[in-house]
């Protein structure tokens, strides 16, 4: 196998950071790639490139380009445009495709879930009159906004593109915390129902402990099946595949 062939490594999750930092401490030759889309995004090590390839073609042109032997698709799981791009690209150039995802978060007996498949059947779930946490990603807020009798805050990292006719909508910037933080934010707040998606990992977990703590109605969102394709839901997993194909740094 040539030793120009490398990893491209789709990332924006914290695997991805963690996976790039095992690569280059193995001396694998690995692009990470970013979408480009979050304002000072933390930069993983080693070479990185950012912004769109421009749908399946760019992406195969890429693959061509940088002789790419696998791409690994550590995106978040609720990203899924790259994630059938990425997996059409890899089919039709013949490469390796792995999809690194984190397990779902399980449901325990004195969480108050409500489950859903989409946005617009959690917009139609809010309780009458309520006041709900909504922790989604801010291309979706927009959805919610048709429902004018609830009293709404978002956090995000970020201010979302312009939102219309959204007045009963607080932004308030700001990323997960842990347990506590978040029992004092849900009370201060009086929330009495959360709308979240389930991404699985620890990062944003503390607020499910919490809701569960003070017995929140939870409106989850469930990801989306996974197509034919091989997939691992830890780093250590996806290391024994890629050393398979023994791909090295000169
Ligand atoms: P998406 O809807 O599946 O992708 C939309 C488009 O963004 C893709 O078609 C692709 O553009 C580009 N893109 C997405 N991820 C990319 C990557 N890693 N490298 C290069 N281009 C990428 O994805 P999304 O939900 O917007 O998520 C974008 C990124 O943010 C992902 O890397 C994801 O891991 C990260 N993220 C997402 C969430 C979330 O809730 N969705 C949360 C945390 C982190 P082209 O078609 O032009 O190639």
């Amino acid at each position: 196998m040539p030793k120009s062939k490398k990893i491209l490594l789709l990332g924006g999750t914290t695997e991805a950071y963690e996976l790039a930092e095992l690569l280059y401490e193995k001396n694998v030759l690995f692009i990470s790639s970013l979408a480009g889309r979050t304002q000072n995004p933390r930069i993983p090590i080693g070479k990185v490139r950012k912004g769109g390839f421009g749908g399946i073609d760019g992406l195969k042109k890429y693959i061509i380009q940088q002789q790419i032997e696998i791409i690994v698709d550590a995106t978040h799981p609720f990203a899924e445009i790259i994630t059938k791009n990425a997996h059409q690209a890899a089919f039709e150039t013949n490469i390796n495709y792995l999809r690194l995802e984190r397990p779902l978060w399980q449901q325990k007996a004195e969480d108050q879930w409500n489950i859903v498949q989409t946005i617009e059947q959690a917009v139609a779930m809010i309780p009458k009159n309520s006041r709900c946490f909504l922790a989604i990603g801010r291309q979706h807020l927009q959805a919610f906004s048709k429902r004018t009798d609830v009293d709404f805050i978002a956090r995000m990292r970020d201010l979302p593109e312009k939102l219309d006719d959204f007045h009963h909508l607080k932004i308030i910037l700001d990323r997960p915390q842990d347990k506590n933080h978040e029992l004092v934010f849900l009370k201060e707040h009086k929330f009495d129902c959360i709308v979240c998606r389930n991404s699985g990992g620890d990062a944003s977990y503390a607020k499910i402990e919490a809701a569960r703590i003070l017995q929140l109605t939870v409106i989850m969102q469930t990801r989306r099946e996974l197509a034919n394709m091989q997939i691992v839901s830890n780093i250590n997993d996806a290391l024994n595949v890629i050393k398979h194909l023994q791909i090295q740094a000169e």
